[in-house]
């Protein structure tokens, strides 16, 4: 899931932005402003959509976001809506092969293309694999661009980096929310979906032993959309009626009557 941001597109000046502060890099990134493209795009999606980025590519963004030679390895690129493999279920992974180099690999290649994004939250369709497993992560840098009132409203606190594979999900309470989200693999794009507030995850961790996350507010938001990702489902495929939008309409008004933001 996208960082999200509402107003952060306008916060400031994108130029200073991601260029002089490694601390900005993923506010700037997550506004999808067109100078972050290059770096990040193949040439042509449409005939390529799984080809890894060149490392030059990656060599490049690394520069950009100050993150040295370490990055210079090729990452998988973000699969976007109308891949076959975002609308299928997904398979999932034996536990015996949760510690093998190939699981291990993907789960890596997840986190890196995540944080590379910026995202809270990736599932392995969203980089070509059907395979039943989630990331997720949200930090106390990314949301301090978001508005305070937002934050609040959203319920959303930081947690370290979860990764479940094989994630089954149980909501917890009858309570629920409407809020804008988005998608990486809907690039640009916003729309309201209504999500349990309360749930539990149970699952297998990236060293095979069985986890399990109570997450409420944003955080339990983060785990619908990604265990949603692996029964082939995008958060457009849900979402409220009229509400879907560009990042930058995200502020104007609802169309009459959409139901209005924040918990039932
Ligand atoms: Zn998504």
């Amino acid at each position: 899931m996208e960082v999200l941001h509402r107003f952060s597109f306008r916060l400031l000046p994108p130029v200073t932005l991601g260029l002089n502060s490694a601390k900005s890099a993923p506010l700037y990134l997550s506004t999808r402003i067109p100078l972050s493209r290059p770096a990040f795009s193949n040439p042509d999606p449409l005939l390529t959509p799984r080809m890894p980025l060149s490392s030059s590519a990656v060599s490049k963004a690394g520069w950009f976001l100050g993150l040295g030679d370490k990055n210079k390895m090729s990452l998988p690129e973000i699969v976007k809506a109308g891949d076959p493999v975002l609308h299928e279920p997904a398979r999932e992974v034996d536990p015996n092969e949760i510690g093998s180099e190939r699981i291990q690999k993907i789960i890596a290649d997840m986190v890196r293309v995540m944080r590379m994004a910026p995202g809270v939250g990736l599932a392995a369709p969203q980089i070509g694999i059907p395979l039943r497993i989630i990331v997720l992560e949200d930090t106390a840098e990314y949301i301090s661009y978001a508005p305070k009132e937002e934050i609040r409203a959203q319920d959303r606190r930081p947690f370290d980096l979860l990764v479940i594979v094989n994630p089954k999900l149980k909501k917890k309470s009858d309570r629920s929310a409407l809020f804008f989200e988005g998608c990486l693999s809907v690039d640009g794009f916003r729309a309201v979906v209504e999500r349990h507030l309360d749930v539990e995850v149970t699952g297998l961790g990236r060293d095979g032993q069985p986890i399990k996350v109570d997450a409420s507010g944003w955080q339990a938001r983060i785990l619908q959309h990604e265990c949603d990702h692996l029964d082939g489902t995008l958060y457009v495929d849900k979402m409220v009626p009229r509400t879907f939008r560009t990042v930058e309409n995200l502020d104007l008004p609802l169309a009459e009557g959409c139901p209005k933001l924040g918990a039932r």
